[in-house]
């Protein structure tokens, strides 16, 4: 676990975080609901500063209201506003969903791509975005960072970068492709509960001992 830690060993130790947060959550999904891929996107797009349960709140109205593409592609803005409101930032969530909507429609027949490069063409649609849509509705490996991931693959030693693009390649040079969707929503619900950003529970942590952090976060924000 030193700076110098050999790439086998790196990835052996990545194999044990993996297999320690699989055995405390088991069921590695995003906690939005959907039945459809646009709706998976319209969900993810709404979780933006937002959590889960809030969105899958206001998604049921929503997705009766405008259940596809071509049903938001037409739809008044100040509608969907109404029926957001509470996710916040919903004037440009209102934007992105229409914007993105229209181009479904326009260039894909009204279903939502399955490939990073169509998907980070929409409006509204990052990385990790796509990764969501990807991993969980076309079975296609992608690894998810958010602001969770980016702090514990750091901390866990896996990666200096703190750029999603090569957080993903560095990690996916590390574990299976089996592994990347599930462990990057294993590692967003470890950075809910036990690593926070500011005082993390070391001591509840099941990858404390694969962890070159260990105690350190805590320590250094105590002694400021
Ligand atoms: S040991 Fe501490 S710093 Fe390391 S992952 Fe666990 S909670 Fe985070």
């Amino acid at each position: 676990m030193s700076s110098r830690e050999s790439v086998p060993a790196m990835k052996k130790r990545a194999a044990r975080v993996s297999a320690a947060l699989a055995k405390l959550y088991p069921k590695a999904r995003i906690s939005l609901d959907f039945a459809t891929p646009w709706q998976c996107l319209a969900a993810t797009i709404l979780s933006a500063q937002c959590t889960d349960e809030r969105v899958n709140q206001v998604t049921p109205a929503l997705f009766q209201e405008f259940p596809d593409a071509r049903a938001t592609a037409g739809a008044d803005p100040e509608r969907i506003q109404k029926l957001i409101v509470t996710t916040g930032f919903f004037r440009q969530k209102t934007k992105s969903l229409i914007a993105s909507a229209r181009m479904i429609v326009e260039r894909h027949g009204g279903e939502v791509p399955s490939t990073m490069e169509e998907l980070v063409k929409l409006t509204g649609v990052g990385r990790k975005t796509a990764n969501v849509i990807l991993g969980h509705v076309y079975g296609k490996p992608g690894f998810v960072v958010d602001t969770h991931v980016r702090r514990l693959t750091g901390r866990l030693g896996f990666t200096r970068s703190t750029e999603p693009a090569e957080i993903e390649t560095h990690l996916q040079a590390l574990l299976p492709p089996s592994d990347w969707t599930p462990f990057s929503m294993r590692l967003i619900l470890l950075g809910r509960q036990v690593c926070y950003a500011r005082q993390p529970r070391c001591d509840d942590c099941v990858v404390a001992k694969d962890c070159p952090k260990i105690g350190v976060v805590r320590k250094s924000a105590s002694a400021k």
